[in-house]
């Protein structure tokens, strides 16, 4: 196929086989978040360019360098978003939801685009679900988003794959104090770090902590530490958090080192981290951003959120066998016509079993075929029963009913006791 027809590099199609997973990971997260008290909100895909570069900082590694941005033919520049919370802020602000200090709970889940190298775990067009609270400025809302995401973990089966990291970077003005001491220490030792940390202790030295580069990391260990420079406000409050994980009993590690990749985080910051997908190991990441409202033009209102990678759970469920079983099977029974007056019976009775059993996943056969072929694709269709109706079965109004896997003879049903019958042998979702 030539390139021009073919999907873009690190953009990928989710074919029918993977569908049943990313809609049960949806699902399970979707229910998870209401019974929580969280509600959806739906923002555009394409923004203003400016709304990222004030939000996210101008020397962040996404709007440097992995934004997809472009004039559109009024001359704007707009940008495919990269990531959710700067939309997010910028709905709340422009419909007056938060301004008066209204709490304000809200969760999205959609495409999110950067140009960054593909490989597993990472690509250019990935899925976030994320979520997004306003206007509670305590511990408890912090702890509340990570306790739920410790239920997702448990209900998935994902809990003891990972590992949950923490830190507070403080208020602004702690963090100006540590940028400083940062600073004054990376200086001190710049001919060894190495040219991008160099480049990042001038723009952004919070982000060096981040490298990668194992010597600058190695000179980093002596490093002066943020929790040293925490204001008391912060520390209490990280202090908070911390007494109600464990109330919970939710395990977590102190990382000093955390920082994350956005400008805007301010006291909790946190990650959940795994060993089971090389490189690519965080999947769900967060924090608290109490400037940013006020920073992109609101009053002040202080925020918190986290966004997860579906892909990346997506993989994990995959990687640790945690698919369930159900979702291998799409169709519970399938319906075998033969002849046309007996097509025309089948697709009025399918009608009418459907109205009592709304929930049956029943395929009508298409496309007629023989005894034999129809069948076939009965049977493929990964169906536990089979109907058959045939002009024998016409006549006496009524279907064979053939079990497709395992035990029972076929047995014929009267057309008005088809439903009931089903209704006793197929479980409904
Ligand atoms: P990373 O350090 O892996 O680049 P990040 O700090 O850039 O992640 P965030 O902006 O916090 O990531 O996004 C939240 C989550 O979204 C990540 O923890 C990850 O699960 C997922 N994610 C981020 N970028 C990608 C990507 N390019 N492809 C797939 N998933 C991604
Ligand atoms: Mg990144």
């Amino acid at each position: 196929m030539s390139k021009s027809l073919q999907a873009i590099r690190g953009m990928n199609d989710i074919l029918p086989e993977q569908t049943p997973l990313w809609r049960y990971f949806e699902g399970t997260v979707a229910r998870l978040l209401d019974n929580y008290g969280y509600r959806q909100i739906r923002m555009p895909i394409v923004e203003f360019t400016e709304l990222f570069k004030r939000s996210i900082g101008e020397v962040t590694d996404i709007v440097e360098k992995e934004m997809y941005t472009f004039d559109d033919r009024n001359g704007d520049s707009l940008t495919l978003r990269p990531e959710g919370t700067a939309a997010c802020v910028r709905a709340v602000l422009e419909h007056g939801i938060t301004g008066g200090g209204q709490v304000q709970k809200l969760w999205y889940v959609g495409p999110m685009f950067r140009h960054e190298r593909p490989q597993k775990g990472r690509y250019r067009q990935f899925h976030q679900i994320g979520l997004e609270v306003f206007n509670l400025e305590g511990p408890d809302i912090d702890a509340e988003l990570i306790v739920m995401t410790w239920r997702l973990w448990g209900e998935l089966g994902l809990r003891d794959a990972v590992k949950l990291e923490l830190n507070s970077l403080g208020t602004s003005e702690s963090r100006g104090r540590y940028r400083e001491a940062l600073v004054e220490f990376l200086s001190a030792h710049v001919d060894k770090l190495d040219e991008d940390s160099q480049r990042r202790m001038k723009t952004n030295p919070l982000r060096v902590l981040d490298t990668k580069n194992p010597e600058t990391q190695a000179i980093l260990v002596d490093a002066p530490k943020m929790a040293d420079y925490l204001d008391e406000e912060s520390r209490a409050h990280f202090e908070g958090l911390k007494a109600r994980l464990d109330a919970v009993g939710i395990p977590y590690v102190i990382n000093p080192k955390l920082v994350r990749g956005l400008d805007y985080y301010s006291k909790t910051v946190f990650e959940w981290v795994t060993d089971k997908l090389g490189a690519q190991g965080t999947v769900c990441a967060g924090g608290r951003y109490d400037g940013l409202v006020e920073q992109m033009g609101g009053k002040p209102t202080p925020g918190v959120g986290f966004a997860m990678g579906i892909e990346r759970l997506v993989l994990m469920l995959e990687a640790l066998d945690k698919v369930p079983e159900e979702l291998s099977r799409q169709v519970d029974v399938y319906l075998c016509a033969f002849g046309e007056a007996a097509e025309l019976a089948a697709l009025s009775l399918s009608e009418r079993v459907r109205d009592q059993l709304p929930n049956l996943r029943l395929q009508v056969n298409a496309g007629a075929g023989s005894f034999k072929s129809q069948f076939k694709k009965a049977d493929k269709s990964g169906a536990l029963y089979a109907l058959i109706l045939g002009d024998d079965e016409l006549a006496q109004q009524v279907v064979g009913f053939k079990p497709l896997r395992g035990q029972g003879e076929q047995q014929s049903i009267a057309w008005d006791a088809l439903a009931a019958h089903l209704a006793t042998c197929v479980v409904q979702g």
